[in-house]
């Protein structure tokens, strides 16, 4: 038999499940908040812990997937770096993993790290694979929330990249002055400037609002309970606008059957899905963009309230993409 275990490793919560593969069901063994200062020792620490305490004897194979908000070579289970974990960078799991696994599990164990968005991208091939017919599919995933982040699989496989930065479209440019630059330009998480998570992430409106009206709002949600519908209608505007240039692109280099929407954005979906429509009709000109595209290729998928399931799924899942 075998054991499989999916690892959601967020910015401020992990997330540890064991998970049935035959019909996809999670059992939370572990789900804990951290800092920005917890250490990929304690991660391991803890995954060990929680093995010991199912019964390892029943099992021949353990198959163990790790979800990292940040750079992964996966191929080698290196983690290059997680901007918002400090200890998260030049860390070979390998290594601290398998030290601390040998001494209680003599089976087989394989080990999976990857980007988050890469395993939230096969969670959803998997999870919606009946639904929507993906065999031999290529699709790509956005997830927008605070950054915007993006996998995609083409002929059966996630999509790593060279330089593992394959699919970060959040950090591709829509826009970017080569005149008056100084001026015209928004700083990026990445430390380049106006990459378009930039302008179409719930942080990037909630900055502009905050900026254009000298307010202090945490997020959109605190804009939408406090201020009139027309005071913030134009960020929605301008997201929508960004979001199509941004699916615009990926039509034009990946032609996925689907692009799945995800994050906490879609809670806003109400606010700008029309203009989305709009403006990708006036922009997407190598293909019709009429509604029936619209509403079946473009595909929304409503934020989860507790644990990321899609990232769980795609973690244990890992081994069969890479
Ligand atoms: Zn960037």
């Amino acid at each position: 038999m075998e054991l499989n275990i999916g690892i959601d490793v967020g910015g401020s919560h992990i997330d540890i499940c064991k998970v049935n593969i035959n019909n996809y069901k999670l059992e939370i063994l572990d789900s804990f908040d951290i800092t920005y200062y917890y250490k990929p020792i304690d991660l391991i620490n803890k995954i060990i812990d929680n093995l010991f305490k199912l019964d390892l004897a029943g099992y021949e194979k353990i198959n163990i997937g790790i979800a990292l908000p940040g750079i992964v070579n996966t191929k080698k289970n290196y983690c290059i770096k997680c901007p918002n974990l400090k200890y998260f960078k030049e860390i070979d799991f390998n290594k601290i993993f398998f030290k601390k696994i040998n001494k209680i599990f003599k089976g087989n164990i394989d080990l999976y790290v990857l980007n988050d968005a890469n395993a939230g991208t096969i969670g959803i091939y998997k999870k919606f694979f009946n639904k929507f017919n993906l065999y031999n599919k290529d699709i790509v995933y956005l997830v927008i929330g605070t950054g915007i982040g993006s996998g995609a699989i083409i002929n059966n496989k996630i999509v790593l990249g060279a330089d593992y930065s394959a699919f970060e479209l959040g950090h591709t440019k829509v826009y970017y002055p080569k005149t008056n630059y100084k001026n015209n330009l928004t700083k990026c998480g990445c430390g380049s400037f106006n990459c378009i998570e930039t302008f179409a992430s719930a942080k990037s409106l909630t900055d502009l609002f905050n900026n254009k009206y000298h307010k202090n709002y945490k997020g959109l949600k605190e804009i939408i309970q406090n201020e009139k519908y027309s005071k913030y209608k134009i960020l929605f505007n301008d997201f929508a606008f960004y979001l199509a240039l941004l699916i615009n692109n990926i039509i034009l280099t990946v032609n996925p059957y689907y692009i799945f929407i995800g994050g906490k954005i879609v809670l806003s979906l109400n606010y700008f899905k029309e203009k989305l429509f709009y403006f990708l009709k006036q922009n997407v000109k190598m293909i019709k963009i009429n509604k029936e595209y619209f509403n079946k290729r473009i595909v929304f998928l409503k934020p989860f309230n507790n644990i990321n399931e899609y990232n769980i799924l795609g973690s244990a899942f890992a081994k069969d993409f890479i």
